[in-house]
């Protein structure tokens, strides 16, 4: 039988940190903080199972469910002392989501549930403030009607604003009860014009109804987007928390807070977190007051006036220090928690790991290797591999004379330069066009999601470090600001007002996420530098890590910033890259589009000093390393001309009629130009392409050779090889070249002819092909296209379909579909290695940067993986981390 429901509360609990799979994050730590014997208000969670079940009946809840709550009130209300729907002593409660993953903002929460027209009052009595009663009752209501019956909290912001116009209040803490209990009555009366019902007073309906529009909000559309940007699968649902309210607008003892016990932007070991006296937790969070600081470091280092809360409530301060500590040391890593001070007495609301931008998460992971907490495989496997782009962003010159016009809070690392957009869907439509843009906001919200990721940054005039843009910036890597309260925003007349400065949409300005400053115009930037902790953890990496990390790259340029990245070596230079530009482009033209092998040769005459000196250059700049040189591969649609305007422009360059080009275009096009005219076949036609190659490469891997000191070892490799006779016949020609560049230079040559693995027959016949390839690459961009049979360049019409209907879980161009050619690769490396003991097996797909696919490529003995040079560190730490894993 299902256990739907666990407890805790009163210093027992039944559940533990370890079941988060089942009772969600937030649930999971409740329970261990509760066991631990830390102040935490009774409660229950509802198994995440619950969830999926739910939506598995027709959106029903399971029968045995209610039975379980029921029971598990009853304990909570012996804990308290409170009874549910109680006149005298009512007992409140929060509903809140929890999945097994953090999901900042996506899902619902309903606080203060419990109250109606008579619960207020007794609520008012018990607390001997009627105020704070009937405030907390309009909260409710304003929130259960916007998560629960779905009406817009807008509408209640205006009643709100119109009663505070009437009454000539400022603030929402100037109401007194008899006004908030006015305020009430057109809360009510709103719905029930709005929604034809009234506002349910029965508490259990209002319980019921609360816990669906949790698992609801579990299929939102913002939260279905949020799964989908972090690979969270649907089938894991939400937890739903219900627990014992405690209160932080009880007056001015009363506080509530969010905190982390390191510095979650840069990892300093000191305590972090700002705080709200008189308020309720989502105060905080929504960024709608900006809060205090909890340190006097904190509040001195911020420039904040107001006091902080080690001032205000050193008693309250001092047991949350202690707590910070017992909660590191107890999960031997940086928490991130919530809390309440109800009339002085503190409560623990919530602890989880804490996010933290990568810089942090570096120093943080050192440091405790420093103090012996974790070792550095700990330290290792900490590392988002994903998460190190953050550190590989700009950072604005420090020479520059800065514009400032406004400044907030350094709420995600990196500068960022663009124009302004005001809203969401501006940000993505820019992103559509290849403009850069800065994404501007009050604050932001789960719908903002979307443009913060069109976005290159992104720029809210109020909240914290802990508010919405805040975190979800952090996350995505992306620089912000936020709380920049020397800027207004009208967004009537979208005006962003700076100092000494009115800005309009399209205006261009820099935000520095490191500092908080906000700058006009664009902005002299320059490349990161890699923190010491970086170095650390990397060479730990490096130690740790079994398959050599190299790179894929076709210009110098690349081949130089994968080395300064660590790369071991080229495991893909694609030679069609190296004619992409300028008027080399031309060139290949001509030698693709010549009718005869005469023309070719002409055309592949002026190709060959370029590709020499290119080559040449990649050798010298990777000094002895393995540098793989793969044939001529274009699937030609990718250099022919299109449209008129492109003939035109190209037959004039070529001198030849425009119409005669469109013939010649015609002639070669080609239905599925991928399974087309491409790879080794195109060398088995026209074997001079292949022969001016292998030249230019020997001749260039002894002029680097001489001017370098170390010796060079082309690997060639030969594409889209599906039998053996094919790489037969391209290594025959391969070797002649050889023969003849040798005798010429006097110099002898040592090379390897290898095959890339990107077709299924290929896959199968690796012991065959293997008696003529001294290597195999694993094509895995091509291999996924031909297993699925589906189109590289067309899957993205339909792959995001298929992954909302929950057909496949992650797009196979990203992340290697392990069970289909996953087990290719595994069938083609043992077959390979049957042939051929000692083969060189690595992976030049995309897939190679690809941490889930890495580890992949770990559990089957690759020698090594290759990845955009971008992406090196990245793989660095994949690797390291899989090795760790494998050896248990
Ligand atoms: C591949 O197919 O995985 C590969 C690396 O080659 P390309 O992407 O150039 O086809
Ligand atoms: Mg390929």
């Amino acid at each position: 039988m299902t256990k739907w429901v666990y407890t805790f509360g009163g210093g027992r609990a039944e559940g533990r940190a370890s079941d988060y799979e089942r009772l969600g994050g937030k649930g999971a730590n409740l329970a261990e903080m509760c066991t631990l014997g830390l102040p935490v208000p009774p409660g229950l969670t509802i198994v995440a199972d619950a969830c999926d079940n739910y939506y598995k009946n027709g959106r029903k809840l399971p029968e045995a469910l209610k039975g379980e709550v029921a029971a598990g009130l009853l304990q909570m209300e012996a804990i308290t002392g409170r009874r549910f729907g109680d006149t005298s002593k009512p007992l409140l409660i929060s509903v809140r989501s929890g999945a097994r993953v953090s999901m900042p903002g996506m899902m619902d929460t309903v606080l203060n549930l419990g109250l109606n027209d008579q619960t207020v009052q007794a609520l008012g009595h018990d607390a001997g403030d009627a105020r704070f009663a009937w405030d907390s009752y309009r909260r409710f209501i304003q929130m259960y009607a916007d998560v629960v019956m779905g009406l817009d909290h807008e509408v209640f912001e205006e009643i709100l604003e119109d009663e505070k116009a009437h009454l000539g209040h400022a603030l929402d803490t100037d109401l007194s009860a008899v006004e908030w209990q006015h305020v009430v009555s057109r809360y009510k009366a709103v719905i029930e014009e709005e929604l034809g019902e009234a506002f349910p007073q029965d508490p259990e309906v209002q319980l019921w109804r609360a816990v669906g529009a949790v698992f609801a909000s579990w299929m939102s559309a913002r939260a279905v987007t949020y799964r989908l940007l972090h690979n969270i699968p649907e089938t894991w649902g939400t937890a739903v928390n219900i627990q014992a309210m405690v209160f932080g607008n009880l007056g001015n003892t009363s506080a509530t807070g969010v905190a982390f016990t390191r510095n979650p932007s840069s990892g300093e070991n000191e305590l972090y977190g700002e705080f709200l006296v008189n308020a309720q937790g989502e105060d905080v969070v929504a960024g709608i007051r900006t809060p205090q600081s909890i340190t006097e470091a904190g509040r001195i280092a911020s420039g904040l006036e107001r006091p902080s809360m080690e001032k205000l409530m050193p008693e309250a301060f001092a047991e949350f220090r202690h707590i910070c500590r017992q909660l590191e040391a107890h999960y031997r890593d940086m928490q991130d928690l919530e809390f309440t001070v109800e009339r002085g007495t503190l409560w623990m609301l919530q602890t989880r790991s804490g996010k933290r931008t990568t810089k942090a998460a570096l120093r943080i992971a050192v440091d405790m290797v420093a103090d012996g907490v974790i070792t550095e495989d700990e330290a290792v496997s900490r590392i988002d591999p994903a998460s190190l782009d953050q550190l590989l962003h700009p950072t604005i010159d420090p020479r520059v004379n800065r514009e400032v016009i406004g400044s907030g809070l350094p709420a995600s690392p990196g500068a960022a330069t663009g124009a302004i957009v005001f809203t969401a869907e501006e940000a993505v439509e820019a992103e559509a066009e290849g403009r850069k843009v800065i994404l501007v906001r009050v604050e932001t919200s789960p719908e903002d999601i979307h443009g913060m990721h069109a976005a290159e940054g992104v720029l809210t005039t109020r909240g914290g470090m802990t508010s919405h843009a805040a975190v979800v910036a952090r996350g995505m890597g992306i620089p912000c600001v936020v709380g920049a309260g020397t800027m207004r925003l009208d967004t009537r007349n979208e005006r962003l007002m700076g100092i000494g400065i009115t800005l309009q949409r399209g205006d261009v300005i820099t935000i520095d996420g490191s500092s908080g400053q906000v700058l006009k115009g664009e902005v002299a930037m320059i490349q990161p530098e890699l923190s010491g902790d970086f170095g650390r953890i990397m060479g730990w990496a490096d130690r740790s890590r079994r398959m050599t990390v190299r790179t894929n790259a076709d210009t110098p340029a690349d081949a130089r910033a994968a080395r300064s990245f660590g790369a071991e070596g080229i495991g893909l230079c694609r030679t069609e890259h190296m004619f992409f530009e300028g008027d080399r482009i031309q060139v290949m033209r001509e030698m693709i589009l010549a009718e005869s092998e005469e023309g070719r040769r002409v055309a592949l005459a002026k190709l060959l000093p370029m590709q020499r000196s290119d080559f040449t250059h990649l050798f010298t700049i990777m000094h002895g390393l393995p540098v793989t040189i793969r044939l001529l591969d274009p699937p030609l649609h990718e250099f022919l001309p299109k449209s008129d305007e492109e003939i035109a422009e190209v037959a004039a360059a070529m001198g030849m009629g425009a119409a005669l080009l469109r013939q010649r275009v015609d002639a070669l096009h080609e239905f599925n130009p991928m399974l087309g005219h491409r790879g080794c076949r195109l060398a088995i036609s026209h074997p001079e392409i292949v022969e001016m190659q292998a030249r230019a490469i020997f001749e260039a891997a002894i002029d680097a050779a001489r001017e370098t000191g170390a010796a060079v070892v082309p690997e060639i490799m030969v594409p889209l090889v599906g039998l053996r006779s094919e790489l037969d016949y391209v290594k025959a020609r391969i070797d002649e070249v050889a023969a003849s560049v040798i005798g010429e230079a006097g110099m002898r040559i040592d090379y390897l002819v290898g095959t890339m693995i990107e077709l299924p027959r290929a896959a199968l016949r690796a012991h065959v092909i293997a008696e003529a390839a001294e290597f195999f690459s694993f094509g895995t961009n091509d291999l996924t296209q031909t297993t699925f049979g589906m189109s590289r360049d067309d899957a993205a019409a339909f792959i995001p379909t298929y992954q909302r209907k929950g057909i496949i879980e992650h797009d196979p161009f990203i992340s290697l579909d392990f069970d289909g050619v996953g087990e290719l690769i595994r069938i083609a490396a043992e077959r390979g290695r049957q042939t051929r003991a000692d083969m060189k097996l690595g992976i030049c797909g995309e897939h190679g940067g690809d941490p889930a696919s890495i580890h992949f490529c770990e559990t089957i003995g690759l020698d090594y993986v290759s990845c955009s040079p971008f992406r090196v560190p990245i793989a660095r730490l994949a690797a390291a981390q899989a090795a760790i894993k494998a050896r248990g």
